[in-house]
C-alpha cells in the first residue's frame, strides 16, 4: 500500500466515477438508474463531503430485483455444484485483482482506517473460496441408519433470498453472507446499508465480470424503511439474512411474518472482556485495546465492557489509559491511522451523547470524551475510556458502537460471571486467565454465541459465528450457513422386514 498522499490520489481516481454518475441498482445483470429516480448524497466520514448521488430504491425496484431472482433460480439451483464452484473461485480471483480499489473505496465510504481495510479483498475472496469448495457437496445430508429403515437427508436451496447488510464493514459482511447463499444454489437480492453503498456496487460489477448469470445476484440501493421493508415483505423471497441492529431484527421479523420468512439475524452486542488477576498482563492489554479501538469500535464483536479483577485493576487501568491516549486518530487513508472517523454525523452525535450520559450516571471519563476538532469537519472522536463504572449505567448496557470502552471492576469469579451475563445481548465474550479450569468454567457459563479464551476475535471460517439472546438468531460458517440457505428433506426407506400396521383387513 502506498503512503498517505499516494492513497489519496489513487482513491480520487477510483471514486471519480461515483461523482460523475448516479449509483443505481444492479438488476437482472444490468446496472440501472430508473428514470426519474430519487437520489440521496453519499457522504465520506473523512470530511462529510459528498462522494456522489445514490438511487433511493422503491418497492417497484425491489419487485424487479425479486422477480429477476425468482426467474433465475431454477437454472442456478440445477447448475452442478462443481460449476458453481468454478464460477465462485473466478469471482474470488477478480476480487483479489481489484484489492486496492476495494480497500480505498471502502475506507473513504465508511471511514475504516486503511490499515484494517487492506486485507478486505483477501478476506472477501477467502469467503468465496471457502464456500465455493463446499458447493459440490452442499446437497448431501446425513445417512441415519435404523434396524428396519434407512434414512438419508437431501438438502436443496431455498430459492431467492434477501441479504441486508450494515455499514461497519460492508464489503466483508456482504461477501460473508452472499458467498454461502450462492454456493448453496440460492439467488440473491442484496440491500447494502444506505450509509456505505459503494463496495456493494463493486461486488455487483465483479459478479457481472465473473459470469454469474443475470438475476442470480441483484443489488438494490436505498433505505431500510422503504427498500429494505419491501424486500422483506416480498413473496418471492424465501429467507432474510440480516446483519444489523437488534431493533431492525424485530422490524424484519414483523415485516416477514405474513409470508413466513425464514430469518437469520446477526445483531448488536455489549460484549464483555473479563481479565482476571492471573492473566498474561501484556497480551490481555493488547487484546483489550485492539478489540474496542480497532475498526473505530464499529464492530459487532467489539469488547465494549472491560471487567477487570480488583487485584490488577489499578495497574491495568493505568497502562490502558496510556495506550488509549497514544492511539493515532486520523484520516482513514493515512497508513498511520489507528482510529478513523465514524461513519456518519448522526452516528457521531449518538456516540458523543454517551460522554454526558456517562458523567450523569457517575462514571469517570478517564480518557477522551471529546471531538477531535483539529482533524477538521470529519466525524472524529477521541478514543474514550470510562472508569469507575458499574453495570447498571447506560454506558455498560447500551451498544455505543464507537471507540469507547467502559471499565467495571469485580472481585470474584462468580461476580464476573454475574456482570458478564447481566445484559440483554449475547454475541461474544473474551476471557483472560492463566487458570485452565477457570477458563473452562467461564466459557461454559458466559451466555454468548462465541467465546475466546486468551485471544482476541480469531476468525475460522468453518466455526459457527453468531449470537445468543438479543444478539441474533442462527449461525454462519461452515455447514451452518448451508443449514440456513437450504431446505432439508428426510427420505426414509424400509428394509421390508418391519411390521406394517394393519387396519380394516
Ligand atoms: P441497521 O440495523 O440500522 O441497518 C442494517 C441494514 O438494515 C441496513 O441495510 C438498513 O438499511 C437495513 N434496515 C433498516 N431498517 C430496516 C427495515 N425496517 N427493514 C429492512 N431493512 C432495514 O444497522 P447499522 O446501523 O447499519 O449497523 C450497525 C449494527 O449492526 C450494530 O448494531 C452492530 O452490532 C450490528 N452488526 C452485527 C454484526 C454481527 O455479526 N452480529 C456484525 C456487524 C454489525
Amino acid at each position: 500500500m502506498a503512503d498517505f498522499e499516494g492513497n489519496k490520489s489513487a482513491a480520487e481516481g477510483y471514486l471519480q466515477r461515483f461523482h460523475d454518475q448516479v449509483t443505481g441498482h444492479y438488476l437482472n445483470g444490468e446496472m440501472r438508474v430508473p428514470p426519474g429516480a430519487e437520489t440521496f448524497s453519499n457522504l465520506t466520514p473523512s470530511d462529510n463531503s459528498s462522494l456522489g448521488q445514490v438511487v433511493a430504491g422503491t418497492a417497484d425496484d425491489v419487485n424487479a430485483a425479486c422477480e429477476a431472482a425468482r426467474d433465475a433460480f431454477p437454472a442456478w439451483r440445477d447448475m452442478p455444484g462443481a460449476e458453481r464452484k468454478k464460477l465462485l473461485h473466478h469471482f474470488a480471483d477478480l476480487i483479489v485483482e481489484r484489492a486496492e480499489e476495494i480497500a480505498l473505496v471502502e475506507s473513504m465510504d465508511c471511514g475504516q482506517p486503511i490499515r484494517f481495510m487492506q486485507q478486505a479483498a483477501q478476506r472477501g475472496a477467502a469467503n468465496f473460496r471457502f464456500f465455493a469448495d463446499k458447493a459440490p457437496e452442499a446437497r448431501n445430508g446425513l445417512a441415519l441408519h435404523q434396524e428396519q429403515h434407512t434414512n438419508y437427508t437431501i438438502r436443496s436451496p431455498l430459492g431467492p433470498v434477501a441479504v441486508i447488510t450494515p455499514w461497519n464493514t460492508p464489503f466483508m459482511l456482504a461477501t460473508w453472507k452472499i458467498a454461502p447463499a450462492l454456493a448453496a444454489g440460492c439467488t440473491v437480492v442484496h440491500k447494502p446499508a444506505e450509509l456505505s453503498p459503494l463496495s456493494a456496487m463493486l461486488l455487483a460489477e465483479i459478479s457481472l465480470q465473473a459470469g454469474i448469470p443475470p438475476g442470480v445476484w441483484n443489488t438494490v440501493n436505498g433505505f431500510g424503511e422503504t427498500a429494505g421493508k419491501a424486500l422483506t415483505e416480498h413473496p418471492a423471497i424465501k429467507a432474510v439474512a440480516l446483519v444489523g441492529e437488534s431493533a431492525t431484527g424485530s422490524h424484519i421479523m414483523r415485516q416477514g411474518a405474513d409470508t413466513l420468512k425464514r430469518v437469520h439475524f446477526e445483531l448488536g452486542g455489549k460484549n464483555p472482556v473479563i481479565v482476571f488477576d492471573d492473566a498474561h498482563f501484556e497480551r490481555a492489554l493488547d487484546a483489550v485495546v485492539f478489540m474496542i479501538y480497532s475498526l473505530n469500535g464499529q464492530r459487532c464483536t467489539s469488547s465494549s465492557r472491560l471487567l477487570i479483577q480488583s487485584g490488577i485493576r489499578d495497574h491495568f487501568i493505568a497502562a490502558l489509559e496510556q495506550r488509549v491516549k497514544a492511539l493515532r486518530v486520523g484520516h482513514p487513508l493515512d497508513p498511520a491511522t489507528e482510529v478513523g472517523p465514524l461513519v456518519h454525523s448522526g452516528h457521531f452525535e449518538k456516540v458523543m451523547s454517551y460522554m454526558d450520559i456517562a458523567r450523569e450516571d457517575g462514571a469517570t471519563v478517564a480518557v477522551g470524551g471529546t471531538r477531535r476538532q483539529d482533524l477538521g469537519p470529519g466525524n472524529y472522536v477521541s478514543p474514550t475510556l470510562f472508569t469507575q463504572a458499574d453495570n447498571n449505567m447506560r454506558v455498560a448496557r447500551e451498544e455505543i458502537f464507537g471507540p469507547v470502552l467502559t471499565a467495571i471492576s469485580f472481585d470474584t469469579e462468580e461476580e464476573a460471571l454475574q456482570i458478564a451475563n447481566d445484559t440483554e445481548y449475547g454475541l461474544s465474550g473474551y476471557i483472560w486467565t492463566g487458570d485452565t479450569g477457570r477458563a473452562l468454567r467461564m466459557a461454559n457459563r458466559v451466555e454468548a454465541g462465541m467465546i475466546w479464551v486468551n485471544s482476541e476475535n480469531n476468525r475460522n471460517l468453518p466455526s459457527p459465528f453468531g449470537g445468543a439472546k438479543m444478539s441474533g438468531i442462527g449461525r454462519d460458517g461452515g455447514d451452518y450457513s448451508f443449514d440456513f440457505y437450504m431446505e432439508t428433506k428426510n427420505v426414509c426407506i424400509a428394509h421390508d422386514i418391519h411390521k406394517v400396521p394393519v387396519l380394516g383387513r
